[in-house]
């Protein structure tokens, strides 16, 4: 009767959990991996993109131990180590977050809600686009966003880099290493970049400046699909001038998909998860960010990879130190008992 009382139970019942994760890239999978064997049960939540920014490219030169891999192939391999560990994989997308008590709450798309006693976000960050049509037509073919993963495909090759971030221009500076020539172009007359790095890119003989202009349109072939030029407009006569590159670099900034938490925690340039120094710990105790997600200045596979073992080791430290919540029955957190689940 008791039960006949009370309101219908939710669609799911909650899930308490010690750890949860939120986010499949190399720091998600590799929180998994060390929590996994701290023995912490974690649950990962893989969101809209599983497998993160790599599953979006082809070959990944820089991850140590392979010499030549292809994103996509080596995160399916994260995804499967983590598996091999106990994580559990959960393949739904956190809608939202309440970090204002323990334990963590967390509700997805498909309507679960999750009970953690430790959090570890590892959402990762995206680069940002000018949503032109021809730009979408040749990522992975000729434009990138990222100089670091794709500059060695361009020795000897002419490039252009839009944008006039510290990003842009140390994108254009590391582009130097292999291309021919190095054109920035920027839509004003002056660099947001620190001066160091204006003075670097202002004297290169490789590098030239085209200011006041903005991207049109990149030109290229369709088989095989790759780049021949771009189009580039003078924001105030309107003029069009055709630049051949057989590259373009987006360095119009990156925006970490701190969405979730940016009135819960503490954030900074532009949306970054605030972490102590040599540490994942966030502005609440309990809540540890890894990867892209809090990182401004590398945003690597490899050190957001570091970053997700930390958060691990350092969610083992704080429950340890913690302990469980509160003695509640962490199986029926919301008291909906044995009897709502057996009916
Ligand atoms: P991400 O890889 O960004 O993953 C974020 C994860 O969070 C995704 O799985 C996403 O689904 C999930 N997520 C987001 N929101 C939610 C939500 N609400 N609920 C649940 N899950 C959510 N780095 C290198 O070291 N070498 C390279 O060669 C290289 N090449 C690159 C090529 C490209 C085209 C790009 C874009 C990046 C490249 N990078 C490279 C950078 C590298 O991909 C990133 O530094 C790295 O992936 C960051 O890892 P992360 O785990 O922090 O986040
Ligand atoms: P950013 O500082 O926001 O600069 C973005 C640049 O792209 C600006 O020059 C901007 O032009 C341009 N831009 C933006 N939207 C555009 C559009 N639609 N069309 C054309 N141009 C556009 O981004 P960031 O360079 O990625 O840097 C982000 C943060 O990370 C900053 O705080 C930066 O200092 C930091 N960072 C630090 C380091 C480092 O410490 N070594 C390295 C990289 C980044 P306007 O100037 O006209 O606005």
């Amino acid at each position: 009767m008791a039960a006949a009382l009370r309101a219908d139970p939710p669609k799911f019942q909650p899930r308490a959990v010690k750890v949860l994760i939120v986010g499949s890239g190399p720091a998600g999978y590799t929180a998994a991996v060390y929590a996994a064997r701290a023995m912490l049960d974690p649950v990962l939540i893989q969101g809209l993109q599983p497998g993160g920014q790599l599953t979006i490219t082809t070959d990944v030169e820089n991850w140590p131990g392979d010499a030549q891999v292809m994103g996509p192939d080596l995160m399916a391999r994260m995804e499967a180590h983590a598996r091999a560990t106990g994580a559990e994989i959960v393949s739904d997308i956190v809608t939202s977050v309440d970090l204002s008590g323990r334990p963590f709450r967390a509700e997805t798309d498909s309507g679960q809600v999750w009970l953690a006693d430790a959090l570890i976000l590892a959402t990762g960050a995206q680069a940002k686009w000018l949503g032109l049509p021809s730009e979408t037509a040749f990522q992975g073919f000729g434009v990138s966003a990222c100089a670091t993963c794709d500059g060695f495909f361009y020795r000897g090759r002419e490039v252009a880099v839009i944008g006039g971030g510290n990003t842009a221009v140390e994108e254009a500076l590391f582009l130097t290493n292999f291309a021919s020539k190095v054109t920035l172009i920027h839509r004003r007359d002056t660099l947001r970049a620190e001066k160091i790095l204006q003075h670097r890119l202002l004297n290169h003989p490789k590098i030239e400046v085209l200011w006041h202009h903005e991207l049109a349109e990149v030109t290229g072939t369709a088989d095989p699909r790759g780049v021949d030029g771009v189009r580039v407009r003078h924001v105030e006569s309107g003029a069009i001038t055709e630049i051949p590159v057989q590259g373009v670099f987006v360095a119009i900034g990156h925006a970490p998909a701190s969405q979730l938490v940016a009135d819960q925690l503490a954030l900074h340039h532009g949306g970054y998860v605030v972490t102590k120094a040599d540490s994942t710990a966030t502005s609440v105790p309990g809540v540890f960010a890894a990867g892209d997600l809090t990182d401004h200045v590398y945003r690597q596979a490899v050190t957001s990879a570091g970053m997700g073992c930390m958060a691990a080791l350092e969610a083992e430290r704080f429950l340890a130190e913690t302990g469980a919540v509160d003695g509640r029955v962490m199986s029926d957190p919301l008291g909906w008992g044995a009897e709502t689940a057996a009916e």
